[in-house]
This record gives C-alpha cells, sequence and structure tokens, in this order.
C-alpha cells in the first residue's frame, strides 16, 4: 500500500541511529530506477554528486517525508514511498534488484526498491521550500502542536467535503494515508464519505482521540505486517485492508464488511457502524 506516519517514524528512527555521519561515496541507479526518473520523482541521474562525500550531518521526518541533511548543506528528501529502505553490513549482501544503491564510504550499503513510486529527490534548503508537497507539511498526530484545537480549526476549513479526503490533506495533517485512515475512521464509527460538517463535537472529540491512539499503537507495532523496515523485518500492526478480504466480519456488531472505492482508493467499512 505505502508508507505511512508509523512505517516512516519507524524508519527515520532507524535512519537516524544507524546512517548518521555516514558519507557516500557512490550512487547506482538500477534499470528499474527509471520509472521514478520519468515521472519527476527522482532526480539522482542528474544531481547525485551534489550529496557524494559529505557526511549526513541531520536526519528529520515530518508526516510522510524523511529529509537528510548533508555537511555541505544539500538535502535528499524522501517521501510518499511504496516500496523498502533496505540496510546492508557489508556490500556482499546486495541484491541485484533494487532501484537505487548507496554506497557508504564504511562500505555498508543502502538500496531501495520501489513497487510503484516515492520521491527521491537532491534539494537544496530553498527547494525544499517551495517543493509542492514536501515544502508544505502541517504537524502530524504525534506532534506537539497537533493539538484538538488545531484539528478542529483545519477540518473546520472543509466541511462540505468528506472526511476521509480531509484526513488525507498533508498540509493539515501530515502522516495519514488511505490504509490508516480507513482503520481510523473504522474505528471512530464514521462513514468515509460523511461530511466533516455532519460531525458533531462528540465525534470530532472522539475522532481526535482514535487518529493519536491509533498512530501511537501503530509507532509502538513497529508499522505494518504489511511494510518492512530499514532490516527487512514487518511490523505487527494489521491494518483492516491487510487482512483477507473474503467474508470479513465487524468485530464489533458482526456485519459483513464492505469494500467501497472512495477518491480513488479502497475502503472497508462496516454498513452498520459506519452509516452515512
Ligand atoms: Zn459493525
Amino acid at each position: 500500500m505505502g508508507l505511512e506516519l508509523p512505517e516512516i517514524y519507524n524508519l527515520y528512527q532507524q535512519m537516524d541511529k544507524r546512517l548518521k555521519n555516514k558519507i557516500i561515496r557512490d550512487i547506482i541507479l538500477g534499470e528499474r530506477s527509471k520509472g521514478i526518473i520519468k515521472l519527476g520523482m527522482c532526480n539522482l541521474d542528474k544531481r547525485k554528486d551534489e550529496i557524494l562525500n559529505s557526511s549526513i550531518k541531520h536526519i528529520q521526518t515530518r508526516g510522510k517525508w524523511i529529509f537528510l541533511e548533508f555537511e555541505n548543506g544539500k538535502l535528499l528528501l524522501l517521501g510518499e514511498i511504496i516500496g523498502k529502505f533496505r540496510y546492508y553490513e557489508t556490500e556482499d549482501e546486495i541484491p541485484t534488484n533494487y532501484h537505487v544503491l548507496f554506497k557508504f564510504k564504511d562500505h555498508t550499503a543502502l538500496t531501495f526498491q520501489s513497487s510503484l513510486y516515492a520521491f527521491v529527490v537532491v534539494a537544496d534548503p530553498e527547494e525544499l521550500k517551495n517543493h509542492k508537497y514536501a515544502g508544505n507539511i502541517g504537524p502530524s498526530p504525534l506532534d506537539e502542536e497537533f493539538t484538538y484545537s488545531y484539528f478542529t480549526n483545519s477540518l473546520s476549513k472543509y466541511k462540505n467535503r468528506g472526511i476521509k479526503g480531509v484526513l488525507n490533506i498533508q498540509s493539515e495533517i501530515a502522516g495519514l494515508g488511505n490504509a490508516y485512515i480507513n482503520d481510523i475512521l473504522y474505528q471512530a464509527k464514521i462513514h468515509p464519505k460523511a461530511k466533516v460538517s455532519t460531525l458533531d463535537e462528540a465525534k470530532m472529540k472522539e475522532l481526535y482521540s482514535v487518529i493519536i491512539e491509533i498512530m501511537n499503537s501503530a509507532v509502538e507495532a513497529g508499522g505494518s505486517v504489511n511494510e518492512y523496515d530499514l532490516y527487512g523485518e514487518t511490523g505487527n500492526y494489521v491494518r483492516i485492508g491487510d487482512k483477507p478480504k473474503k467474508d470479513m466480519k465487524c468485530a464489533r456488531c458482526g456485519t459483513n464488511m464492505v469494500k467501497m472505492n472512495v477518491l480513488g482508493s479502497s475502503s472497508y467499512l462496516c454498513p452498520e457502524c459506519q452509516r452515512i
């Protein structure tokens, strides 16, 4: 499906521990990287030299993004990822089916494999500010700024829109994507197409708590069972969409769950608990 806040936060923590102070001595683009280059999501073909031979000074995360900051001031932006990063202690272990291979001076390595798309972009700080997606990211549910009043102010700007789409606006609430939004709405018993204006204060409070609760428990679980961390391990959090889809019953009321396309992606919902 794609890396959302829990998976990205977990990867960020691992990268921060493992990659800081390393120096990239070479970046090799696999044949398969052509897809993301063509889509304009990767500029390593033109700009990889800018981040070679400079050590990784800081690593930061915002929402579904990880930013590697180099000693020379350049940045490597990684975000909106469908795929996996994998760290190798020795170069002998590196598989051949990568999109991008980062070789470090100490002969460790990092590979990136994409299963659909991802941003892998070299940028200056100024370019980051102006980046259409990475430059405009709101607080995530793990951040202190994500207060209840911030949440209600944000949502009130989109009163006539469906809640599923609004929770996906990264400039307002960062890090949520289709998979976790699905679980959040199920847990809060809200239909994905429900308009923001139809949610009363009690529902808003419930939704806010559920977002924080699910994000924290998924971070604690190391992310989804369907996504991989830096060492090739999967997390323990089972999202509703990760479960077998046939005859899935609502855990609360036993009604058959239904699959519905909302804004171009699948939503699983209980027609009894999540009425519109
Ligand atoms: Zn139900």
